[in-house]
């Protein structure tokens, strides 16, 4: 019985000499392996050649500063409960006094975690942010050889100051326009 439209029949007849030779065979391989030699390759030589992305493509996240240099989290959970793949965890602690310079908020996260093995990359904790803490840069997460790898904490995310560290701030940053995350 057939079951579908797409079933091919096999010839089972039994080769003639000529068929046995293979050549007909050989050369039909080499033919497609030709053809390929002058198509355009499907893949780079990756890391010395990159490859440019959408300008809305959604990479690795970054925990983001104010224009004075403070971490804009505020540790209020959206981003956690927006998150379908539940890929973030955080832990809130309250600001000390003389720490106005650190913090932006009377509240920040004092763990901050994704759990890169879930994130399914969608930025909907980027949408839910209500203070442009949280960016999906033009950067993807690196392999690793471990799981415990790809649990991205604070640290691995945050942003480096704009203010004492300029040059690294604007690597970070990447082709994503300071206005696109709230820094203008
Ligand atoms: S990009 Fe999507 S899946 Fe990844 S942490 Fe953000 S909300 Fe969760
Ligand atoms: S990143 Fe934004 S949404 Fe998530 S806890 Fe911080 S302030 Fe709230």
């Amino acid at each position: 019985m057939q079951l579908t439209q797409r079933a091919k029949h096999v010839d089972r007849h039994p080769m003639t000499w000529i068929e046995r030779l293979y050549f007909w065979n050989i050369l039909k391989g080499m033919l497609i392996t030709l053809r390929h030699l002058f198509k355009r390759k499907a893949t780079i030589n990756f890391p010395e050649q990159k490859r440019s992305f959408s300008s809305v493509f959604r990479g690795l996240h970054v925990l983001n500063r104010d224009e004075e240099g403070r971490e804009r989290c505020t540790a209020c959970g959206l981003c956690a409960v927006a998150c379908p793949a539940e890929a973030i965890t955080m832990e809130a602690a309250e600001r000390l006094p003389g720490e106005e310079q650190l913090y932006r908020e009377e509240k920040y996260a004092a763990k901050y975690e994704i759990n890169m093995l879930r994130c399914i990359f969608c930025g909907l904790c980027e949408e839910a942010c209500p203070k442009d803490a949280i960016y999906l840069s033009q950067t993807f997460a690196p392999s690793n050889y471990s799981r415990k790898g790809f649990i991205y904490k604070k640290d691995d995310m945050l942003i480096p100051n704009p203010l004492t560290e300029p040059e690294t701030y604007k690597k970070a940053l990447g082709e994503r326009p300071a206005k696109m995350i709230g820094n203008q």
